[in-house]
């Protein structure tokens, strides 16, 4: 069993460290909230009083942290982690992060003699907790050898997307689709809701026609028409809104950079900034049926 350093214990990084635990893995945990780190200590981690201090004698480093300024930051800036840990530390971000900042942190820790993974998520909060996320993973093929055990505790599917960095655009990719296939689907619904369809007869309808997308399968915006979405809780927790608007400005810099024309996507873009700028920045990003309906109607 590995030694393991955690870092970062939000909505995704505690239920993936959680599984890591229970599959016998000793674990090291570091987050900013001392609240994230006392939970993860009654199930059997070890807190550390600073990111330094978890990683040092750790044989495998995973964080999952906001965006790519924190990424930096812990491995290159104050949170010490390159200067930290010992040789043949494996480092692996599952962060969504730009493409740029995935390569930056990986520059640097092959200069120093090690291996980095760019390892982002796809599944949401539910497949972090029921261990079937799946990992995009960019980076050399060695490391993701070693590093697939440990990813496989926590996820279902496992991609080598290419070199460092693609890890990070595929996810990016994906990332698009989800928050066009999302407003997609809320646009929809409200059109049948307006027309007085009964929501839970057209969600079905949608997902068992051609019209049928994961938002419809397992996320629906509607409050009440699913058990454990965020819709139904009140749009809490999930996946934020403001996490939703990063993912998709770093589509727009990838679309800008590679001058690709990515116009739904610049529209969702837009949509989600405004989204956020009215105060639904901490609410699940399904919330924006309600910005569709023309404001809160919770
Ligand atoms: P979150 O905000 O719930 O958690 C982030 C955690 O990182 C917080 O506990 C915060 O205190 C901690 N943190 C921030 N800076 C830190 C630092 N310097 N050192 C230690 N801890 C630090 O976010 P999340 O929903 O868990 O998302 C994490 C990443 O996963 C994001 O990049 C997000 O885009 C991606 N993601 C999220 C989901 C989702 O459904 N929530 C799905 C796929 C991918």
């Amino acid at each position: 069993m590995a030694k393991i350093a955690f870092i970062g214990l939000g909505n995704m990084g505690a239920p993936m460290a959680v599984n890591l635990l229970k599959a016998g893995h000793g674990l090291v945990a570091f987050d900013l909230v001392p609240e994230a780190m006392q939970q993860l200590a009654d199930k059997g981690a070890t807190p550390a009083r600073s990111a330094a201090q978890a990683v040092a004698h750790a044989a495998v480093v995973i964080s999952m942290l906001p965006a790519g300024k924190q990424v930096r930051d812990l491995y290159l800036g104050t949170g010490r982690v390159l200067a930290s840990v010992s040789t043949g530390t494996l480092l692996i971000d599952c962060s969504t992060i730009a493409a740029e900042d995935a390569r930056a942190v990986a520059a640097a820790a092959n200069s120093r003699g090690l291996a980095f993974l760019d390892a982002p998520v796809s599944g949401g909060i539910a497949g972090a907790q029921a261990g079937t996320l799946t990992f995009i993973v960019g980076g050399e093929a060695q490391p993701l050898e070693a590093a697939r055990p440990i990813l496989e505790v926590m996820g279902r599917n496992v991609f080598h997307a290419g070199g460092h960095g693609a890890g990070q655009l595929g996810k990016i990719c994906n990332n698009m689709l989800l928050g066009i296939l999302m407003l997609g689907t809320c646009e929809a619904l409200n059109l049948a809701v307006a027309h007085e369809l009964n929501p839970a007869i057209i969600s079905e309808i949608m997902r068992s026609s051609s019209g049928n997308n994961w938002v419809l399968q397992a996320y629906n915006p509607l409050p009440g028409l699913m058990e454990n979405t965020p819709a139904t809780r009140g749009y809490e927790g999930g996946f934020l809104s403001h996490l939703m608007a990063k993912d998709l400005a770093l589509a727009m810099n990838a679309a800008l950079a590679s001058g690709t024309s990515t116009p739904l996507g610049s529209v969702a873009s837009s949509l989600y900034a405004m989204h956020c700028a009215n105060g639904n920045d901490r609410r699940d990003f399904s919330s924006i049926i309600q910005f569709l309906q023309g404001g809160r109607l919770d």
